[in-house]
């Protein structure tokens, strides 16, 4: 540095909940570390990881009490120019302090300061003729996917035969032991050899490709709107295929990868290239190698969950939301942000196409085509040729049902069975019963610290809090008056997989919820067995109608429609007309012809009547309208204040006083009317795990001005009188007002 007198100064983002950067003085023998480097600093008396932002000759801090840079970690940006600033900007519009989202913008090991380097890897290869080895393996399905990964992509590392299963580990090493796979360290990239070229397409699916196709190199995005099993996937694997011919990364979101092993299956056996997959499953070292192999540049394809969208991707070519409607990828806690939305931010900083893919749009994504930012591309039929399952209400107001099923519907199961085929009752409530009721005094058994009722867990014994988890045995007699005539009131998926037991006493049945998968590998068994059709009975939540194929599926029966119609939530219609035509998507997907039978108390709700006889594009336009006489999204933009406390006056009175401030300060600043303020409020369930919360909700027709204003509050909130009183957080674009 020569005769400078005064050390220069690095801003560096500290993973801390203050929204700021931190200055630091540079007084290490080496050049000063450019933005995107990680360093370690002193912060409070312990050494954090933070990431360089800038840096400069001064600070505001008097000389003696700037901290020195401890180290520097990396020797390039870890986080590149443009992911720096994409990342800064994400902070400023979800006024969600830049430390942290730096830190969630890195796996956890790289944020803990591991090096930046690729280690050798595991890399499985397949040392037996598949035939010789498949009939050894009896009724092993772990295995056998495991093995028919292998036999497509001749070898594989963790991160790709972790999406096969949670017990992929466990499985294989049998395998190994008796020499059928072989086990190797390699430092040489997992590179994925493609088995087929997948079918010519004609027609819409044509069309949609070429769109895609000729606009690589390009700005533009596209909705893909197709129905279930219109082809939607063919036409991003095809696209990929293009891009990576052209040298480019292609950045692929999905819903949930561990809900869909079809699908990473379908990339791994039709792909060519170093194609990686970023999901819950995968260990931290695994996390972090899969990152850097797409942040330095490695990876042609990377499949991920929501955060995967923060990853670098220097040669960024194509990105790909598949189901863009999915409530997943919003991140619901932290840094709220939407990958959706970010996912078009990195198409414009990367000049490339970003394609959303959906058979039921978001309404935002149907505004965007409605107001030309997005070019719509529809896929209007099944590609397999099959006809568009038939919907049909089954009015259930005067009929007596047996747990929860109408004769109807029962008949329609039993008529699909003997027929060979396959039904899913589909009921989005987990548990036997969502209330235990007492027939004497009306008590129900609630949860202590919920304004909730605990729901009937009745295989275990147990009533479960859904909301907080807490749970206890089910008592035998009411807490309040001792009766013991105890009523279980409603029905979850463990009491209709019971009833249909009972129904059906020879035909066996897969339950599909959060608490049938719990156990590791219990998810992969169980879509195995619906897959196969070893299953011919399917019950689940909604985790059943996300993507999947169920070949031999015709009739698929919706028990609780009606719950949705008449949700408190702004997007609760929207919701129901995307889950009740997604899980209809599942139905008939061959050459049978699928039925849905959607039973309701409501047969004649316009909204419900709209959406099953004019279909999905009809139903987003009337319950569009609501949106946009209402002010809501998409015609206006909301920000939601959540606060909450033990003390139950707290959270409102700081929303009050935040309310008092917005108030002021729009007046102050000649902008009244330019943002509503809705509340302060109680949440729709007030006491959820023992807490109080409490929200306000602001509503604006300008996206910045309700910035501006939002900035002003994130920049006093923590000043404000009773702000260290609660917890509180800023949600922006919020997926709920919940
Ligand atoms: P989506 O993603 O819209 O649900 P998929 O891409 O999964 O649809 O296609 C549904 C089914 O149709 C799959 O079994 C797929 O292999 C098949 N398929 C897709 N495109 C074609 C095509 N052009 N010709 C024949 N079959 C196709
Ligand atoms: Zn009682
Ligand atoms: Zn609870």
């Amino acid at each position: 540095m020569g005769a400078n007198k005064a050390a220069p100064i690095v801003q560096v983002a500290v993973p801390t909940p203050v929204a700021r950067l931190f200055d630091y003085r540079w007084s290490l023998d080496a050049p000063i570390p450019v933005a995107g480097m990680r360093v370690a600093v002193m912060f409070r008396r312990r050494q954090l990881i933070g990431v360089v932002v800038s840096s400069s000759a001064e600070s505001s801090v008097a000389p003696g009490r700037l901290k020195p840079v401890g180290s520097v970690i990396d020797s390039s940006p870890i986080l590149p120019a443009e992911m720096m600033s994409l990342l800064v900007w994400a902070a400023s519009y979800y006024h969600h302090p830049i430390g942290e989202v730096l830190a969630a913008a890195l796996p956890r090991a790289l944020r803990d300061g591991a090096p930046a380097a690729l280690k050798q890897r595991e890399i499985f290869t397949l040392a037996q003729r598949v035939d010789e080895l498949m009939p050894t393996l009896g009724r092993a399905p772990v295995q056998r996917r495991l093995i028919e990964r292998l036999a497509d992509t001749g070898s594989a590392d963790a991160t790709s035969l972790s999406t096969i299963s949670a017990r992929w580990r466990a499985s294989l090493a049998p395998l190994i032991e008796r020499g059928s796979v072989t086990v190797t360290m390699s430092r040489s990239l997992p590179v994925n050899q493609a088995k087929s070229s997948g079918p010519g397409l004609v027609g819409e699916q044509a069309a949609a490709l070429a769109a895609i196709v000729s606009s690589l190199g390009q700005q533009q995005t596209f909705l893909l709107n197709g129905v279930t099993g219109s082809g939607k996937t063919e036409v991003y694997l095809q696209a990929i295929e293009a891009a990576r011919l052209r040298g480019e990364q292609v950045l692929v979101l999905v819903p949930e990868i561990s809900l869909t092993p079809q699908l990473m299956g379908r990339f791994s056996a039709r792909l060519s290239g170093c194609l990686v997959s970023l999901h819950s499953g995968l260990n931290d070292t695994e996390r972090s190698q899969a990152w850097l192999l797409a942040a330095l540049g490695h990876a042609d394809v990377v499949v991920g969950t929501r955060s995967a969208v923060l990853v670098p991707l220097p040669r960024l070519g194509l990105v790909i939301v598949d189901e863009e409607h999915d409530g997943s990828l919003k991140q619901q806690d932290g840094f709220r942000y939407h990958a959706r939305d970010l996912a078009l931010m990195r198409g414009r900083d990367a000049c490339c196409p970003v394609v959303l893919g959906s058979a039921t749009p978001s309404f935002e994504s149907l505004r965007n085509v409605a107001v030309d930012r997005f070019s719509e591309l529809r896929l209007t039929a099944r590609a397999t040729g099959a006809q568009p399952p038939v919907l049909a209400l089954v009015d259930i107001r005067q009929r007596a049902l047996t747990e929860g099923l109408s004769e109807r519907l029962v008949d329609a199961i039993a008529e699909h069975l003997d027929a060979g085929s396959q039904a899913l009752v589909f009921i989005n409530r987990r548990g036997f019963a969502p209330a235990l009721l007492c027939n004497d005094c009306g008590d129900a058994a609630d949860c202590q610290r919920c304004d909730a009722h605990m729901t009937v867990h009745a295989a275990s014994g147990r009533l479960r809090c859904h909301h907080c988890g807490a749970e206890r045995d089910l008592p035998v007699a009411c807490a309040s008056c001792g009766s013991v005539q105890l009523d279980r009131v409603g029905h979850g998926t463990e009491r209709v997989a019971a009833a249909l037991a009972e129904a059906f006493p020879d035909v066996e049945i897969a339950r599909i919820d959060r608490d049938s998968t719990r156990k590791k590998g219990a998810l992969e068994e169980q879509l195995e067995r619906a897959v196969t059709g070893r299953a011919r009975l399917l019950v689940g939540t909604q985790m059943l109608a996300k993507g999947h194929h169920f070949p031999a599926l015709t009739l698929v029966g919706v028990l609780d429609a009606d719950r949705g119609l008449f949700g408190t939530d702004f997007r609760s219609l929207e919701q129901m007309g995307q889950l009740i035509l997604q899980v209809a998507g599942r139905a008939g997907r061959e050459s049978a012809q699928g039925m849905v039978m959607i039973q309701t108390r409501n047969p004649d709700n316009p909204m419900l009547q709209t959406l099953i006889a004019e279909g999905y594009d009809a139903f987003a336009e009337v319950a569009m309208q609501e949106r946009r006489v209402a002010g809501w999204p998409p015609f206006g933009h909301v920000a939601l204040i959540r606060s909450d406390a033990v003390n139950p006056q707290r959270p409102i009175e700081f929303l009050d006083t935040v309310a008092d401030f917005l108030g002021k300060d729009l007046e102050a600043r000649d902008a009244v009317g330019e943002v509503e303020l809705l509340g302060p409020a109680p949440a729709p369930m007030e006491r959820l795990a023992g807490r109080y919360r409490a929200r306000l909700l602001l509503l604006g027709d300008s996206r910045a001005k309700l910035h501006t204003t939002l900035a002003r509050l994130a920049s006093v909130i923590d000043a404000l009188e009773g702000a260290r009183q609660v917890r509180w957080s800023i949600d922006v674009d919020p997926a709920d007002l919940f």
